[in-house]
């Protein structure tokens, strides 16, 4: 019998809802507060490797998961003009009878976790957070923002970038960095070429394009932005059409569209890995609040659902409270390493113009990598 009955989980977002799901499964009781009152997500997409599609189908979602986005084999990878330079075999990591990759819009994603969540039975409470949390070596006691308290056996921070549990309990120096580039993202209607990720490499930016649904895929320019300027909204449109002028066919093309700036989504990108290990007694991290990567390599999300699945079978076991999350710092730390600072490093190459930079070399590593059982 597991010796973790009740967790606390904190922000409802990809890894949190996921680990909820995860918990629900071996019976534990799960309460989840979410900051946001609307629990609004923005609309572009998001990539799924099959890493993510193996962890789906060790959640039991994988059905829901698939039947909400586009599912892809390869990605290409072509130079600014459109031409194909290699295309990348993707790797049936849950199964032959699954694809390797899925594309997703993020408000999907989000529908999928959270209704998977709640039909299995989670308590989730909106507009929350955590005001106060106070541990002895048999639980967590815990004051919520609305006064309300609860006791639990275990508590987990998965409030993302800018945890406050993390603040909270590992300390409030530990910030995520702004790493020098931003993203531009814009849906289009999809085009029937982009039945997978296409990725196309200019000398100054990165760009690509990705199936979100028969219907949608979305346009993402990565560029260095020294000094994180403020981007005003009003100019987005100008500003994502200025970044890919270097390109050439349908992202070209699709350029050109790019005219409202209320349909571009900008973020700069922040990166933040903290050393091991990612607990305190009983409190744990998960996911961004821990290892916040670029999306360089397509994981970021994928390495919070993996932390969920790991999280979730070790607290189902009988065994103390410390021995397991040691054992999720030995599954989790040199993956989620290794994804940080490769990405980082695809991101640093991007600044630099390094032409001779082995960015494939690095892709096909971490697919070696993700393809390892967590
Ligand atoms: C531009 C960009 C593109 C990306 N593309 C990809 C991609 O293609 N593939 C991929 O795998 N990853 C991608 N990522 C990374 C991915 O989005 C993140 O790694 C992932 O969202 C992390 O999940 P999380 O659950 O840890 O955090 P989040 O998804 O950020 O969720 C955190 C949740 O906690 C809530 N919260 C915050 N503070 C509190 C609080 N105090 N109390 C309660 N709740 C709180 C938030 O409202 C949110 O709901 C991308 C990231 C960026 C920036």
């Amino acid at each position: 019998m597991a010796r973790v009955s009740k967790v606390l989980i904190v922000g409802g977002g990809i890894g949190g809802l996921s680990l909820a799901s995860g918990l629900r499964n071996r019976g534990l009781e799960v309460d989840l507060v979410e900051v946001k009152k609307e629990w609004t997500v923005y609309g572009v997409g998001i990539i799924q490797q099959f890493n993510v599609i193996r962890a789906m189908a060790q959640l039991g979602l994988v059905d829901r998961f698939l039947g909400a986005g586009f599912a892809f084999e390869n990605v290409g990878l072509y130079s600014a003009e459109g031409s194909l330079l290699q295309l990348l075999p993707g790797v049936r990591a849950a199964g032959p009878e699954y694809p390797s990759n899925m594309g997703i819009s993020r408000l999907t994603l989000h529908h999928v976790l959270s209704s998977a969540a709640v039909e299995k039975g989670t308590s989730i409470r909106l507009g929350l957070t955590v005001e106060h949390l106070a541990q002895d070596p048999d639980g967590v006691s815990v004051t919520f923002t609305d006064g309300s308290r609860g006791r639990y056996d275990l508590v987990v921070g998965a409030d993302g970038l800018y945890s406050k549990v993390r603040a909270m309990v590992f300390g409030k120096e530990l910030k995520p960095r702004f790493t020098g580039q931003g993203v531009f993202r814009h849906n289009f209607p999809r085009a029937p070429e982009i039945d997978h990720l296409a990725s196309f490499y200019g000398r100054h930016h990165n760009a690509g394009l990705c199936p979100l649904s028969q219907d949608l895929m979305y346009l993402f320019v990565t560029s260095s932005e020294p000094g994180n300027p403020w981007m005003p909204e009003e100019r987005l449109a100008d500003i994502m059409r200025e970044r890919l002028k270097e390109f050439g066919g349908l992202v070209g093309r699709l350029r050109e569209q790019i005219s409202d700036p209320r349909q571009v989504v900008y973020k700069p990108l922040e990166a933040l890995f903290v050393s091991e290990p990612w607990y305190r007694g009983r409190v744990v991290l998960l996911g961004d609040a821990v290892h916040a990567t670029t999306p360089h390599l397509g994981q970021g999300a994928g390495m919070a659902i993996e932390d969920a699945v790991v999280l979730s079978e070790l607290l189902g076991e009988d065994a103390p409270v410390e021995a397991l999350l040691s054992r999720y710092m030995q599954r989790r730390y040199e993956r989620c390493r290794f994804i940080v600072e490769s990405s980082l490093q695809i991101g640093d190459w991007e600044m630099q113009g390094a032409s001779n930079a082995d960015r494939t070399g690095i892709v096909r590593k971490m697919m070696d990598v993700t393809a390892r059982p967590i």
